[in-house]
């Protein structure tokens, strides 16, 4: 249908990329998604997927999406020496390993007609091309003060479907996903003295951050060797300048902003942000509206709509890695003053 429409390459086949991709193919659109890496394979992630609606997916053409993904309803917190809150998850939370996602993603964007390129990296020189939008993940830091570190554990005893363990400068959560596996997946204040190997080293961040016994619970399960990862050089936050210095660009996902991994709403905030930007696309596709028109379209929805989630988030990540910030949620917590649904709703809005 489409030979005088404008092309639109999507460089990064993660799940903003790919999502996007099969909901501009669904409309009939040429699409190509341009990714470095291969599928399937193991990303640091907490894999638990809270926040994005029935009709993101609908928009994105891919309603059943999670629908084979583990229902995690249940939540416990804990510091190493007690657990401190426990509660029924205000909805559901998927969870589904980043393994089985993307490979489905990238299975149902091709099954869709779309192109996609794997082990190409997409070179940032062309990222001005009109027609091309940024899906790329995190940007890259030079310096950054934060490790992301993840394992997937068979055999793990839960407390709840997602356990949430706080310790002196960092924070494990622990949820479920396909196949009984459980996964590990924390944020931690860069430790320069930790050495240790792959399998070794979150264990290593929970011992420094006072999680001996929690670390002891993960030792006694089979860790999967290739499911341990880490990622650092990223920063939380919005990733672009208040004043774009390049306001023809489109960014999607973590390259538009991270929200902190504990509010589990990062996937989410993935999907949405493609879903926001399809009817733009569509709008430029058909030649209604030209690139500037149609990023700037996005950029303020984006903007609009993820303000007050980015907010909160950067408000209480200090209250889950230490201090008297985390005694204080400690304190709440224990005497039922925690407003959790209310935290968990404005995290998500
Ligand atoms: C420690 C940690 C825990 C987290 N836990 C959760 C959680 O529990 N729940 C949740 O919802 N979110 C969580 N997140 C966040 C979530 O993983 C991200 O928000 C989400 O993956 C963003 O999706 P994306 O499509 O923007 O980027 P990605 O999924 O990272 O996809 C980007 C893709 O671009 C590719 N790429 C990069 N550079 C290039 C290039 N130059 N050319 C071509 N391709 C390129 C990459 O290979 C990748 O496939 C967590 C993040 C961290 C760090």
């Amino acid at each position: 249908m489409t030979d005088e429409l404008d092309p639109i390459t999507i460089a990064g086949g993660g799940l903003a990329g790919l999502s996007l991709g099969i909901g501009l193919r669904s409309r009939g659109f040429p699409v190509s998604v341009i990714e470095s890496g291969n599928y399937p394979r193991h990303r640091v992630c907490g894999e638990f997927i809270s926040g994005v609606t029935p009709a993101d997916l609908e928009k994105l053409a891919v309603p059943d999406l999670l629908n084979d993904a583990v229902a995690n309803r249940t939540t416990s917190w804990h510091t190493d020496s007690h657990c401190f809150f426990e509660s029924e998850l205000p909805s559901p939370a998927m969870g589904i390993s980043r393994f089985a996602l993307d490979q489905i993603l990238a299975d149902q964007f091709l099954s869709a007609g779309g192109k996609l390129q794997t082990g190409t990296r997409f070179l940032l020189s062309e990222s001005k091309t009109e027609g091309t939008v940024l899906a790329i993940g995190r940007p890259r830091r030079t310096h950054s003060n934060w490790i992301g570190l993840k394992a997937h554990l068979r055999n793990f005893e839960f407390h709840s479907d997602l356990e949430m363990h706080l310790g002196n400068g960092g924070y494990l959560g622990i949820s479920r996903v396909e196949n009984g596996i459980a996964n590990a997946c924390g944020l931690f204040k860069v430790q320069k003295s930790i050495k240790a190997s792959k399998t070794e080293l979150l264990l290593a961040y929970l011992e420094k951050s006072g999680l001996s016994k929690l670390a002891k619970r993960i030792r006694i399960t089979e860790i999967v060797p290739e499911s341990c990862l880490g990622v650092n050089a990223f920063e939380l936050g919005h990733q672009l300048p208040k004043t774009p210095t390049e306001p023809d660009q489109m960014m999607l996902g973590d390259q538009f902003a991270i929200i902190g991994p504990f509010t589990g709403n990062g996937m989410s905030m993935a999907f949405q942000s493609a879903a926001v930007a399809v009817d733009p696309l569509v709008a430029y596709a058909k030649k209604e509206i030209g690139w500037a028109e149609c990023c700037l379209e996005v950029n303020d929805e984006l903007a609009t709509k993820f303000r007050k989630r980015l907010g909160m988030s950067r408000l209480l990540h200090p209250f889950l890695t230490g201090g008297a910030q985390q005694k204080l949620l400690v304190m709440l917590g224990e005497n039922n003053l925690l407003p959790f649904s209310l935290l968990f709703r404005h995290l998500r809005t």
